[in-house]
């Protein structure tokens, strides 16, 4: 409590401020421009003035702004891009990514909780299926190997995350 700047004492749900009501309602902005800045949604500093124009309950603003606005600043921070990949894909089928997810929070009508993505790296051309459990896994790749047979590839190498649902069943069947 010695942090503490009020003390709020509990009245019917609410916290009454004994006191020092005045000083703690005050909060110190560094400019009315910053101030209309943020109350805008981190709106262009230089479009301040012109909104301060057309809108009738805005004070006159110019802008005085200094330094860059934190939020601003975080808003536009990008990721890294993943450095490029030395692997080179010649063909469909060649490298395959796939994941399971789920279970979702709910099942639908047919009693599906999971679902597999199988993706071909070369041609992005993804597959989708529902599972019922995991193990359903090693079916749909047989699907997927006798798609496969179809253009006379085989997958050379199967992308994954070492989940259990990709047992030896699905390795061998590759
Ligand atoms: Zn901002």
């Amino acid at each position: 409590m010695e942090d503490a700047i009020v003390i709020g004492i509990e009245e019917g749900g609410l916290y009454k401020f004994r006191g020092h009501s005045k000083a703690a309602l005050t909060h110190d902005t560094s400019s009315p421009c910053e101030l209309w800045h943020r109350r805008l949604a981190h709106i262009n500093y230089k479009a301040l003035p012109h909104v301060s124009k057309v809108v009738t309950s805005l004070p006159e603003l110019k802008i005085d702004h200094e330094g860059i606005c934190k939020g601003c600043a975080k808003g536009k921070n990008i990721k890294n891009h993943f450095p490029k990949s030395d692997s080179k894909i010649e063909g469909i089928l060649e490298l395959v990514h796939s994941d399971v997810c789920g279970p979702m929070p709910s099942t639908t009508l047919s009693g599906y909780v999971y679902y597999v993505t199988i993706i071909d790296d070369y041609s992005h051309k993804t597959w989708i299926y529902s599972l019922k459990t995991k193990d359903e896994v090693f079916e749909k790749f047989r699907v997927q190997s006798s798609c496969r047979n179809l253009v006379e590839r085989k997958i050379k190498i199967l992308g994954f995350d070492n989940g259990g649902e990709y047992t030896s069943r699905v390795c061998g069947i590759l």
